[in-house]
């Protein structure tokens, strides 16, 4: 791997600017109250303290996406033949995220094991994960929300990054991680950091530190199955969602989809938009029946999926970074990480006990 190198703040722009000639980059920008990953052109303002409102996921898996185009064509000589011609639309774009945190790259890895699995291979998602580098900021401090080190990350944790940037006195340390970030350090305008590595390493262990002992999630899956079908705990839980969707839009490590074909005559598109399954019309069957009729039902999914089915099928990872960003969103302040605890403790009561 390169040798480390550190950037200082003053350069930083300039850096920046120099990326932006290379290849489309995306970062963290201010867009009235929110910080969201959006196109950089030089000499813009960028939002590099805080974590994003949202996290990069539209860079590789977009929020709306034309999977194909496709055109009919009558058959002049035999009016009742129509051929279809498919034009796919997969050019994915070379593209810089700079300025995530851990936890944003991270998420990713969730979504490789569904996308890039070994029974299904997304091209779309794939094309645009390989042109994809992913420069992180290591959190000098967690927020509150944050719950990272229960999920087995850390905020300096450079897994699913290609770049990690360590903020010290008067800069960035950068420090390769994959080969793909070679070329973004070939650059006049950072230096050897020397050092700067150590202080660096002593920031990422000290923003852990501060982060105190991590929670145990161990349990979940198990607990979490074994309350499947006690509604009267999930109605608890869910009482106070009003299935607005912003824990699904905004977390990192959600993938779910909805297709829809668009027609105008003679032509046409396929569109892939992102889904939500706090939605009543998430599972909503075209008989009318609907297999998770209540929020209580939706949360229950939601919550499963993250800390028990997807562990079951994968190795016992979790399908949460622990970004906090459902927490902090959320308007009526359901707390993720609560419900997983509640569910863990859960205790049968006496009454319970005796029908079984
Ligand atoms: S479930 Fe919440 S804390 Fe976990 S990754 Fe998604 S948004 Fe972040
Ligand atoms: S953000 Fe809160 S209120 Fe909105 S769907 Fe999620 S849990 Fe429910």
């Amino acid at each position: 791997m390169a040798e480390a190198k550190f950037i200082a703040n003053d350069k930083l722009t300039a850096w920046l600017d120099e990326l932006s000639g290379r290849m489309r980059v995306l970062a963290p920008t201010r867009q009235g109250d929110a910080v969201v990953f959006a196109p950089y052109a030089p000499g813009q303002q960028v939002e590099l303290d805080a974590e994003a409102t949202a996290p990069p996921k539209s860079a590789v898996f977009p929020a709306s996406e034309e999977l194909l185009r496709y055109d009919y064509r009558k058959d002049p000589e035999n009016l009742g033949q129509v051929e279809v011609e498919l034009l796919p639309t997969i050019s994915p774009e070379p593209t810089l995220v700079f300025g995530s945190r851990p936890c944003g790259a991270r998420g990713f890895l969730i979504f490789d094991r569904v996308y890039d699995g070994a029974k299904y291979k997304d091209p779309y998602y794939l094309a645009r994960r390989e042109a994809t580098i992913f420069a992180t900021i290591a959190c000098r401090q967690a927020e509150n929300s944050c719950f990272c080190h229960s999920v087995g990350s850390a905020p300096g944790d450079a897994t699913g990054s290609d770049l990690l940037l360590t903020p010290v006195e008067g800069g960035y340390v950068v420090e390769g991680v994959s080969d793909k970030a070679a070329p973004l350090l070939e650059s006049s305008l950072l230096e050897a950091a020397g050092d700067k590595v150590d202080q660096a390493k002593s920031l990422r262990e000290k923003a852990l530190q501060e982060m105190g002992d991590p929670q145990d999630f161990g349990p979940a899956s198990k607990k979490l199955l074994a309350l499947f079908d006690n509604l009267g705990f999930w109605e608890e839980m869910s009482a106070k969602c009003i299935s607005c969707g912003a824990c699904t839009y905004l977390c990192p490590t959600c993938y779910c989809f909805n297709i829809t074909d668009e027609n105008a005559g003679l032509t046409g598109r396929r569109v892939r938009s992102w889904d939500n399954c706090m939605s009543f019309q998430f599972t909503m069957e075209a008989s009318g029946h609907n297999p998770r009729p209540t929020k209580a039902h939706r949360l229950r999914n939601r919550v499963g999926h993250k800390f028990s089915y997807y562990p079951d099928l994968h190795e016992k990872i979790i399908a949460c970074c622990g970004c906090g960003r459902c927490i902090k969103s959320c308007p009526v302040s359901v707390d993720i990480r609560e419900i997983v605890t509640r569910a863990m403790d859960y205790q049968p009561k006496a009454v319970e006990e005796a029908a079984k």
